[in-house]
Order: C-alpha cells, then sequence, then structure tokens
C-alpha cells in the first residue's frame, strides 16, 4: 500500500526513521518531509489503476503515510471538483479559468485533507491524545477526525474566532480554550500545556503528515486535468502547508512519470493586515518575519509567521510565480462576485484568490489564454458577515 520509506529534514536533509513518531527535525527545528520510494511505487502503480478507486484522497494511498488501511480515517474527504468558472471568465475575459471548490470537503474546507491523513497516522503511531492551535478551519476538521477515531482532542483557538468555528469544534467533542492574542499565541499554549498533558502537538508543519494530506490537492489537479498541471494556480496562503504539499505533489508525479518538467507559476495571496509573505517575496528575503498586528476577515489568512516562509518564498521564485496581497474591501467585493457569478458560496479567502488574480490579470502578470486555477478552501458559511448586509432580507 504505502511507499513511505523515511523523513527528512526540509532544511538539513537529515533523514528519521518513518515508523518513529516526529514533530519537527530534531537537530535544526524545520519541517520534516515524508519521503517514499517512488522508484519501487513507479514500478508497481501507475496513473490507469487510479481509474476504478474510491473518489477520495486514499485513491493516493501509495504516496500517503498510512501503512495498513484499517487506520485510514476517512469521511469522504477530496476529490473536490474543478469546475469552470465561465462568468468571472468572461469578466476577465479569460477562457480556461478554473476554481478548485475545496468547500465540499467534510467540515467545509481544505483543511478536512490534512487532518484526515494526520489522524490516521497518528492513531497508527499509537497516539491517544492530540492538541492543535487554529485560526478557525483545523480546529474543526481535528474536531471531526478526532471523533472518527474517538480520540481525546483540545483546540486553542483566539478569543476573537468567529463563533461558527468555536461552535463546530465543541459540538464534535472537541475541548477548546480561547486564547488571548493570535494563532501563534495560541501555538505556544498548545505546545506548552500539550507537552505536560502528553498530547501529540498537531500545528501545521510541526509534524509531517498535514502537509501530506494537502499535496492530493496537487495529485488531482493533475488527474482531472488529464495530467497536465496548469500554467498559474492562486493559493491563498497562511501557513502555506498547501502550496507547499502541490509542489512536493508535482516532484513526485515527476519521479513516477506521471507528468514532466513542467510547473505552473505559484501565487501566494495575503491579506494586507498580515502580508509576511508578500513583503519577503518583495523585498527578497529568504524567509518572513513575524507580521505585527495581524488583522483581516480571512481568518485562514491570519498566520503572522508560519514555520514554512522559507519553503513557500522558494517555490514562488523557482516556479516564476508572485506574492499578492489584497485588502479586506477587494476581498469581501471578490467573495461576492465569485458567490454570485459561479454558485459557489465562497469564503473570504477564496475571495482573496479572485481578487488577486484580478490584479494580475490587469497588470499583465497572467494572460488571458492562461489556464489559471484558483482555490476557494472553504466554505463562506462560518463567516458570520460573509459578503452580506445584515438588513439584505425582505421581512414580512
Ligand atoms: C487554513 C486556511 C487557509 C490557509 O491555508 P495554508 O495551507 O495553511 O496556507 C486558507 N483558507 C482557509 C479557508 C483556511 O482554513
Amino acid at each position: 500500500m504505502s511507499y513511505l520509506s523515511f523523513l527528512e529534514c526540509s532544511c538539513c536533509g537529515r533523514l528519521y526513521d518513518a515508523r518513529e513518531l516526529h514533530t519537527v527535525c530534531p537537530a535544526c527545528a524545520k519541517p520534516l518531509l515524508a519521503r517514499y520510494d517512488l522508484l519501487r511505487a513507479s514500478e508497481a502503480w501507475s496513473r490507469h489503476s487510479l481509474l476504478g478507486r474510491a473518489r477520495t484522497l486514499w485513491r493516493y494511498a501509495e504516496v500517503l503515510p498510512v501503512e495498513r488501511q484499517e487506520y485510514q480515517i476517512s469521511l469522504g474527504e477530496g476529490c473536490t471538483p474543478l469546475i469552470r468558472a465561465g462568468h468571472l471568465g468572461e469578466l476577465l475575459g479569460m477562457d480556461r479559468l478554473y476554481l478548485k471548490d475545496e468547500s465540499l470537503n467534510p467540515t467545509g474546507s481544505f483543511k478536512a485533507r490534512g487532518l484526515s491523513v494526520a489522524v490516521s497516522r497518528a492513531r497508527e503511531l499509537g497516539i491517544d491524545g492530540v492538541v492543535i492551535p487554529s485560526a478557525g478551519n483545523a480546529g474543526g476538521a481535528l474536531a471531526a477526525y478526532a471523533a472518527r477515531a474517538q480520540v481525546p482532542a483540545h483546540v486553542f483557538m483566539p478569543r476573537d474566532v468567529p463563533e461558527a468555528f468555536l461552535v463546530e469544534c465543541l459540538a464534535y467533542g472537541a475541548r477548546v480554550t480561547l486564547v488571548d492574542g493570535l494563532i501563534n499565541d495560541c501555538g505556544r499554549v498548545a505546545a506548552e500545556i500539550g507537552a505536560q498533558e502528553g498530547w501529540f502537538n498537531m500545528a501545521t508543519l510541526k509534524e509531517p503528515y498535514r502537509l501530506e494530506g494537502k499535496k492530493t490537492m496537487g495529485y488531482e489537479l493533475a488527474e482531472t486535468l488529464g495530467w497536465r498541471l496548469p500554467d498559474v494556480i492562486v493559493y491563498p496562503t497562511g501557513g502555506g502547508t498547501g502550496l507547499i504539499g502541490m509542489w512536493k505533489a508535482f516532484d513526485e508525479m515527476e519521479e513516477l512519470g506521471w507528468i514532466g518538467p513542467e510547473r505552473p507559476r505559484m501565487v501566494a495571496v495575503q491579506a494586507e493586515g498580515c502580508a509576511p509573505i508578500v513583503l519577503a517575496f518583495e523585498t527578497g528575503s529568504e524567509s518572513a518575519l513575524p507580521w505585527p498586528d495581524a488583522h483581516t476577515i480571512a481568518a485562514g489568512l491570519r498566520v503572522p509567521s508560519t514555520p514554512g516562509s522559507c519553503l513557500v518564498l522558494e517555490i514562488l521564485r523557482a516556479s516564476g510565480g508572485a506574492a499578492v496581497s489584497v485588502t479586506d474591501d477587494e476581498l469581501t467585493a471578490a467573495q461576492s462576485r465569485m458567490t454570485r457569478l459561479e454558485g459557489v458560496f465562497a469564503c473570504p479567502e477564496g475571495g482573496a484568490a479572485l481578487a488577486a488574480l484580478e490584479k494580475l490579470v490587469g497588470n499583465g502578470r497572467v494572460q488571458a489564454n492562461e489556464t489559471v486555477v484558483l482555490f476557494n478552501t472553504g466554505t463562506g458559511l462560518k463567516y458570520p458577515n460573509a459578503a452580506v448586509p445584515s438588513d439584505a432580507a425582505r421581512r414580512r
């Protein structure tokens, strides 16, 4: 089933045993990446063998870290639709604009991908308590998969998190602690209390397997587009896990012989009130500095610093991509356009991706005839003021 072979530090290259529980690299504290025996996989596994498989991300089990099938904890995550955005495309003069609609995942966001895989692997390695800091969707996704696995879950969220995210965690039976501060502060408290209590820390890029779940977005794009990649991918970036994951998927698929060396230009989108990656990209830095006083209504983008910033910046540059910030007004207006013109209830983060694409088309960085994929990373339903004025409904 799985061709998992070892873990490799993304920074210093040291190798670790994948059958042991690991968080970050013990030597340099940077993220660990799962490596597979792709040569052996390519001999036994072909693109065609995917055809009859279940429509969940577990169809790519050979390149996922779970070794025994009974440990796959699944709620039907992945295999989200890639829909043609005809009306938005018309507005932008584009013929091949697509939306990858991640709102159709369990718990309404692509966080389900990472947490399905990470909770599964943690269970397989014997974990019986998990903790996570979350700006919004990660908490709900962990809570759901922990409920399915019957593992106690502890979620640390900012005190001002939109209420639906909190309700969701509580509904699944997770214990929630509200912290004065942002996701980074939650991360600190979660790590501290988690270590005391013996809970495994599921903070993104602080363990190797949420990335593995999110990389399946890259496999799906290639499979859906007939084993070709789009010219441009526009991705609302908080921690950057999905962006790093997709890039890893492209490299793996090339090693498997499934795609060639072509790569899309990767675009990271952030909110102007919290744009550490954009600033680092523009100033030519190798890593991002923590963003002071982070604020944006796009909860998933309110991430003032990420352990993956070097990796994200490297990918943006290697791909000839870009980093773009948009204001909350711009992303809210675009959220509404995406929702009304395509029938996809976009989250503010998805709106940010559209607003950024509009800028890139406007300044000629993206051409009208290119194939572009916009990520709508979650549902708009969890945000209280989802681009709808409060007096919009007629009463009688
Ligand atoms: C977490 C999240 C993001 C950011 O994802 P990363 O892969 O961590 O950059 C974007 N949008 C939504 C809705 C999210 O929940």
